[in-house]
C-alpha cells in the first residue's frame, strides 16, 4: 500500500463527500432507493474483498497459494472505511460531517470501553 504524508485532516470529510457526490452523479439514472441500496451493498462487497485478500495473503487455498500481501489486506480495510463513510455522506445529503461523526462515535465507544472519562 502506498503511504504518503496524507491529506490535511480538514479536507477528509469534504473529500469523502466529493467522492460520494461523484458516485451519485454517475448513478442519476437509477431509482434513488435502488441507488441507496447499492451504496450500502458496496460496503459488504468491500468487506468481502478484505476476506479474499486475507485468504490470499495466508495461502489458505492450496490450489492458488499466496496471491495477496498484508498490504493488500490493509488497503481493502481502508476501502471498507471509505465506502462506509461515503455511504454516510450519501444518506446525510453530503453535509461533509462524516469524519466528525466518526469522531463522535469513537469517543462514545472509548467511553463505553472505559478508556476515556
Ligand atoms: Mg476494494
Amino acid at each position: 500500500m502506498r503511504e504518503t504524508d496524507g491529506m490535511d485532516p480538514a479536507e477528509l470529510s469534504p473529500g469523502i463527500a466529493a467522492l460520494s457526490r461523484w458516485i451519485d452523479d454517475g448513478n442519476q439514472h437509477r431509482d434513488p432507493e435502488a441507488a441507496t441500496w447499492a451504496r450500502l451493498a458496496k460496503i459488504t462487497e468491500e468487506a468481502g474483498e478484505v476476506v479474499a485478500a486475507h485468504i490470499g495473503a495466508t495461502g489458505q487455498n492450496p490450489r492458488k497459494g499466496v496471491t495477496h500481501s498484508r498490504a493488500d489486506v490493509e488497503a481493502e480495510l481502508l476501502d471498507v472505511a471509505i465506502t462506509a463513510l461515503a455511504a454516510l455522506e450519501h444518506l446525510r445529503g453530503h453535509d461533509e460531517r462524516s469524519l466528525d461523526l466518526l469522531g463522535d462515535t469513537l469517543e462514545a465507544t472509548l467511553r463505553r470501553a472505559r478508556l476515556r472519562d
